[in-house]
């Protein structure tokens, strides 16, 4: 892995910009993926992903700077300031999905208050420059174990939708595990959940070979991404965030 890591590294290709967003975005449909991704279309805001913003925000000002207090009284305090009040379809939904986000944060002070690691980068970027790859990601939180390791989290809202079998292959993990190593020099690094809707916190690992993995994926989809392979899939259609604004969109299958 490492051997194979150095080889690709630094390369002269044009760069193909890909992330786990990016990836999921051509995974779903290649088509997808160019609208987004080359052609600038933007989703509308819905509430779901204003909560989503909102609690993310509220935990990264809340653990990063100087500021060392932690109380709940403060992090509720933060939320209100950060919270991203648009694209609710009412009023009703709009405070159902305030105080929804309101116990997550107290799931996760009940759980945070337990760890006794130190919290050192919150909304952490990496950057990996590979063979004409720039693979990027935002790792949510990294803190330093009293051991010396590294442990990334990874914040969830739906506990509900993650079994252990997804929780230990998730891409999103294998590629921030690789994105820690690589780009932002950290070793040993392990991996955790905060599932904020529940208040589980759920460790789990990468092997070689699902890291190997995720890499020739990275590669193969740059290769694709590369020649200009974006042939809409439309057995996705149906669930399409733009199918109204997409002149490919045809559902229940193939043209
Ligand atoms: S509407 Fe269909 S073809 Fe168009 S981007 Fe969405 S999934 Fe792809």
């Amino acid at each position: 892995m490492i051997k194979e890591f150095f080889r690709k590294l630094m390369g002269k290709k044009e760069p193909v910009e890909l992330s786990y967003s990016r990836i999921q975005s051509y995974k779903k449909c290649p088509w997808l993926f160019k609208l987004v991704y080359m052609d600038g279309m933007r989703s509308s805001p819905n509430g779901s992903m204003s909560l989503g913003m909102s609690l993310h925000r509220a935990l990264a000002n809340y653990l990063g700077g100087d500021h060392q207090e932690r109380s709940l009284d403060r992090l509720f305090q933060i939320y209100d300031e950060v919270w991203v009040n648009e694209g609710f379809a009412n009023t009703q939904e709009t405070l159902d999905s305030y105080d929804a986000g309101r116990r997550m944060l107290q799931n996760f002070f009940e759980i945070d208050r337990l760890k006794t690691s130190t919290v050192i980068a919150t909304e952490k970027n990496f950057f990996l420059p590979l063979d004409g790859i720039k693979l990027m990601g935002s790792i949510d939180r990294i803190d330093k174990n009293p051991d010396g390791s590294f442990e990334i989290i990874e914040y969830k809202t739906q506990a509900d939708n993650w079994s252990p079998q997804r929780m230990g292959s998730d891409l999103q993990l294998t590629l921030y595990e690789i994105g820690a190593e690589k780009g932002l020099a950290l070793t040993p690094v392990h991996l955790r959940y905060f599932f904020l809707s529940n208040g589980t916190s759920c460790a789990t690992t990468r092997s070689e070979e699902q890291k190997n993995g995720a890499m020739d994926l990275v590669f193969e989809i740059s290769e694709k991404i590369r020649s200009k392979h974006f042939e809409p899939n439309y057995s996705y259609c149906e669930r399409c965030e733009f199918a109204r604004r997409c002149a490919n969109y045809k559902p229940g299958g193939k043209r």
